[in-house]
């Protein structure tokens, strides 16, 4: 399947529905993709083939994020890492505080859960202002591991999350709107 092929198939299953959760938000939704099993297949293969043989785990932020990095992990035959909302990890954590395209949040890790130096792909459905994977990418960071990339589904442009990040680490987009 082609690179083109692989977006006009996700894009197919993609939905996108006004004024949710607030009025002004274009949301992206992207269940309709994980319901269908070639295109969320082609979706996985997508976002880690770009990094292929530069990572070792996959950091799904929770939640949508741990689906695409868990169909990823099985395709490609890295862990996974997950990224999770404040207070759900049992043991000591690094937590980090960011700002959502609505609200804000923290998201964390446990510390020690991989070796140190390990390369983590950080893996999440919707690039929007950036906060989110930019909290998971510091989290990998202050842990001792070397975050590989970024791969999401989908890159909401205008929200700028690409120039937010800078030009620290290597992000991937399968479709961009
Ligand atoms: P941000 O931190 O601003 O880059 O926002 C990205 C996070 O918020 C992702 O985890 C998405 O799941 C969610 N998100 C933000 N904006 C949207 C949107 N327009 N459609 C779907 N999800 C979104």
């Amino acid at each position: 399947m082609t690179d083109q092929d692989v977006r006009t198939l996700v894009e197919s299953h993609l939905a996108t529905i006004p004024d949710f959760p607030e009025p002004g938000i274009l949301f992206r939704d992207l269940t309709p993709v994980f319901a269908d099993g070639p295109a969320f297949h082609a979706l996985s293969e997508a976002l880690t083939e770009p990094f292929a043989g530069r990572f070792d785990v996959l950091a799904g932020v929770e939640a949508r994020g741990f689906l695409l990095a868990g169909a990823a992990s099985v395709l490609s035959g890295a862990g996974v890492l997950p990224v999770r909302k404040a207070g759900k990890l049992p043991r000591k954590v690094l937590r980090e505080e960011y700002a959502l395209e609505y609200g804000t949040a923290a998201l964390e890790v446990h510390e020690g859960e991989l070796p140190p130096g390990t390369r983590v792909l950080v893996v999440d459905d919707v690039l929007a202002t950036g906060g989110t994977v930019g909290a998971a990418a510091r989290l990998v960071e202050r842990a001792g591991w070397q975050v590989a990339g970024i791969a999401v589904a989908i890159e909401l442009v205008d929200l700028g999350g690409r120039e937010a990040l800078g030009d620290r680490y290597e992000i991937f987009s399968l479709l961009q709107y």
